[in-house]
């Protein structure tokens, strides 16, 4: 192997350790960062992620309130929680697991979302602002990828950088967030003919995929930096990404691996994008403060 491990463990370790510090100095002035995790149903995977967001909340001195309904909650029920929960001062941020029952929408819910709580940053406003270049929350797991790029301390700026997939929550914001950065992105996509022609020319590839080996050694510029978004399984059942890491790492510089990359980071940004929630809604309600 010759590029160098992104360790998103070690990284994450260190950001919500500062995180925990922010949230301590908030609490110790009467705002404790509060986030609300809303779960319907008993899908078992989302219970997982639910369970870890909880538990990453309270190791960071940020109370979480779970609400957990039954599957066959209504719309209507969902959105009158959720507008309990914009109104409840609190509250700093709201987070709706996905996904929902099919008789729920899940883009009222999030429209739904106070625009100041929406801490998973998947709000069109939210969408909105990132496009605008505006301030606003930006979306965990591109937010975490930025902090895992800007790790390796060289510079993004004029770099020609890679984005494989387009999703709303993942590719899109990842392409802007790296244009905001002064890359030159390229999008590609499952129309996208040849994928190599644009990776072999990239200066940072970032795969979100959701399909293993879709990066192979042979379609990336030696010295790379290679973010790896993916989650699959592999034929043993193991935990595997979109870049076939063995390959890849041999011609990289730079490479993240799954598990222990992007992973941990998606929930530290949450984290950070809650207690920076809570930081603006205690400098609202401060007299004479600046506007949050
Ligand atoms: P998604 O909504 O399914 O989007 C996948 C994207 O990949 C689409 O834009 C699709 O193109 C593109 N694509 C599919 N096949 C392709 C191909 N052969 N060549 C090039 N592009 C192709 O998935 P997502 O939500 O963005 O997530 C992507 C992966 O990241 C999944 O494995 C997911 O589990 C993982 N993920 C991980 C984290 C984390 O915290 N680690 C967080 C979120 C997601 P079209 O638009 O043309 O269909």
């Amino acid at each position: 192997m010759t590029a160098q491990l992104i360790d998103g463990n070690a990284l994450s370790r260190q950001l919500r350790a500062e995180v925990a510090a922010r949230a301590a100095t908030l609490s110790a002035q009467g705002t404790t960062p509060a986030l609300a995790v809303v779960l319907v149903g008993a899908d078992p995977a989302s219970q997982v992620y639910v369970r870890n967001k909880v538990k990453a909340c309270r190791d960071a001195g940020v109370r979480s309130v779970f609400e957990e309904h039954d599957a066959a909650l209504t719309e209507t029920a969902l959105l009158a929680r959720i507008d309990a929960l914009n109104r409840d001062p609190s509250i700093h941020g709201i987070l709706v697991q996905l996904p929902l029952p099919r008789q729920i929408d899940p883009h009222r819910v999030i429209e739904a979302i106070d625009t100041r709580k929406d801490v998973d940053g998947f709000s069109v406003r939210s969408a909105g602002e990132l496009m605008a270049g505006l301030p606003g929350i930006r979306p965990c797991t591109p937010y975490g990828c930025m902090k895992l790029i800007e790790s390796t301390a060289q510079s993004i700026r004029g770099k020609h950088a890679v984005v494989i997939g387009r999703s709303n929550t993942v590719g899109k914001p990842m392409a802007l967030l790296l244009l905001q950065a002064n890359a030159t992105v390229t999008v590609c996509h499952s129309a996208t003919p040849d994928l190599g022609i644009h990776t072999r020319q990239a200066d940072i590839v970032v795969a979100a995929v959701g399909r293993r080996n879709t990066l192979k050694a042979d379609m990336v510029k030696p010295g790379a930096i290679v973010i790896d978004v993916g989650i699959n399984r592999n034929d043993a059942g193991k935990l595997c990404g979109d870049v076939d890491f063995d390959g890849v790492s041999g011609v990289a510089g730079w490479i993240t691996p799954v598990p222990g990359g992007v992973g941990p980071m998606t929930i530290t940004m949450l984290l950070l994008n809650t207690v920076e929630a809570a930081q603006r809604a205690a400098a609202r309600s401060t007299p004479n403060s600046p506007r949050g």
